[in-house]
């Protein structure tokens, strides 16, 4: 899936008309990435429909770059729908909330709710958990246990049966308490059933909660809009909290839930853990659901902040030959040391994202760089090479004198991925003070995200293509 748009978006830039047939083909991919990323059908099909509208091929100006224009609608598109129009409720200090959580049995409400306590009391509030699931045997043991992991108060019982007892009792023990934030957790089902509807409709019309929280997994698929639909009718649901997103799931779901809901999502689980949990961000949840780090002249973007303006003369000829190089790497590193924190950085470029740097690891991360970039400093690069055959000293290197082209002795700025035999990495891990290994392993990294690289549109401004996509 991941390259899949970026292919077709690719062909796209490369076909010299931008015809209705390229336009389609375009559409298609999309359509097909969206729903392998689980996003309903009927919203597919309004989001090809919509774009088809607004990209109007007649109507484009002669000059406009089409390609451009499609990655924005679709990124607009997929924004708009993930947008209600109204926030949710927010918890604020200084008064009673009560938050009560729904969803399916497994849908990851327990783990949610102690992680949603966790969030708020590091925001200062004074947080306390009740268990009115009296369906799942253990509900309450696997409730206690979380909330005594994360030193928050809870309340539960082992033998009363009815849910609304105990969620009334629960909240109202709280708010003799002084709890500013009380969260209920419920029951599910293993599927959608009359009864838990039934029984969401009498706990949170004896509770009468702030905001109702609708859980979903990421990867439910096709089924999220029928079930956030059921539950908004049962309870009024004002969020959304897609959970297991740390999996493989693109959480296109989440879709079907801001749709079916009207509300918004507001956080994403990521993991088993408390602190696996992130506020909800448009811009990297539509990246991923495109399953592309490309979109939104994303590409664009990141050159403007990683390749410094004068750079780019000596840079452009290497990305119109769609080569990504040891050096423009050595650069990239270069541009990363000197800006904010590095994994949302790091997230936005292709091939660098997960792989390169393990979320939480931006240390690491850093320590890792600047290994790569002592390796790369013991490289040979243009200048130097240059500079040797003019003072014809040729001994620097013995390869040089039986080659006709000097290009491809470069190490820094080489297009042959022969050229790093195994002399040359010893001599570089010599240099560098690092061991054969991990030059091995930096050049595997770094073939790895040049072959990612050469897979994406290339920013129009550094693209001999240029002028065939207009
Ligand atoms: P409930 O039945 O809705 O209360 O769901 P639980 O909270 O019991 O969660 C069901 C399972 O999903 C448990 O094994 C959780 O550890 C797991 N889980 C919940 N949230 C996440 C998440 O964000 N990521 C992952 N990987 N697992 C999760
Ligand atoms: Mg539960």
């Amino acid at each position: 899936l991941g390259g899949s748009i970026a292919r077709a978006l690719a062909r796209m830039s490369n076909a010299t008309v931008v015809d209705e047939k390229v336009l389609a083909d375009c559409l298609n991919e999309i359509c097909r990435a969206l729903l392998q990323a689980d996003v309903r059908f009927e919203t597919v099909r309004d989001v090809k429909a919509n774009i088809k509208r607004i990209v109007n091929l007649d109507a484009l100006a002669a000059g406009t770059n089409k390609r451009r224009i499609i990655q924005q609608a679709v990124v607009d598109e997929i924004r708009r729908m993930l947008d209600p129009g109204k926030p949710s409720f927010t918890p604020s200090k200084g008064k009673p909330n009560l938050v009560m959580f729904v969803g399916l049995q497994g849908s990851g409400k327990t783990t949610t709710c102690t992680k949603y306590a966790d969030y708020h009391r590091r925001k200062g509030f004074n947080p306390a958990l009740v268990c009115a699931d009296t369906f799942r045997a253990g509900a309450f043991d696997q409730l206690k246990q979380n909330a005594t992991k994360a030193k928050i108060p809870f309340y539960g019982s082992y033998t009363e049966s009815d849910p609304v007892k105990i969620a009334v009792e629960g909240v109202d023990m709280f708010r003799k308490e002084k709890c500013d934030l009380i969260i209920v957790d419920t029951s599910g089902r293993h599927k959608q059933e009359a009864a838990l509807f039934e029984e969401m409709r009498q706990v949170s019309e004896a509770t009468k909660p702030d905001l109702v929280i609708f859980v979903m997994d990421g990867s439910i698929g096709q089924a999220a809009f029928d079930q956030a639909q059921a539950f908004k009718q049962s309870a009024s649901v004002g969020a959304v909290i897609v959970t297991k997103m740390d999996g493989h799931a693109k959480g296109g779901g989440a879709l079907s839930a801001v749709a079916a809901t009207k509300s918004p999502v507001i956080f994403i689980g990521t993991g088993e853990h408390i602190p696996d949990f992130e506020v909800f961000e448009v811009n990297p949840f539509v990246s991923r659901l495109l399953g592309m780090g490309d979109l939104s002249g994303l590409v664009n973007k990141i050159h403007e902040v990683i390749v410094p303006n004068n750079q780019q003369p000596h840079i452009a000829p290497q990305l119109v030959e769609g080569t990504f190089t040891l050096r423009l790497l050595y650069e990239m590193f270069q541009s990363l040391q000197s800006m904010g924190p590095l994994g949302q950085v790091v997230s936005m470029i292709p091939g660098f994202s997960a792989q390169f740097i393990e979320k939480g690891k931006e240390k690491e991360g850093q320590a890792k760089i600047k290994r790569y970039m002592t390796m790369m400093d013991s490289m040979t690069d243009a200048g130097e090479l240059v500079q040797h055959f003019l003072l014809g000293n040729h001994s620097l290197d013995r390869h040089c004198e039986t080659h006709l082209s000097l290009t491809v002795y470069l190490e820094l700025d080489g297009t042959n991925p022969k050229l790093m035999n195994q002399s040359r990495i010893n001599r570089i891990a010599r240099g560098s003070g690092r061991l054969v290994e991990e030059v091995v392993h930096m050049l595997e990294e770094y073939k790895r995200i040049a072959k990612m690289w050469k897979k994406l549109p290339l920013p129009t401004n550094n693209r001999r293509t240029l002028n065939t996509n207009r």
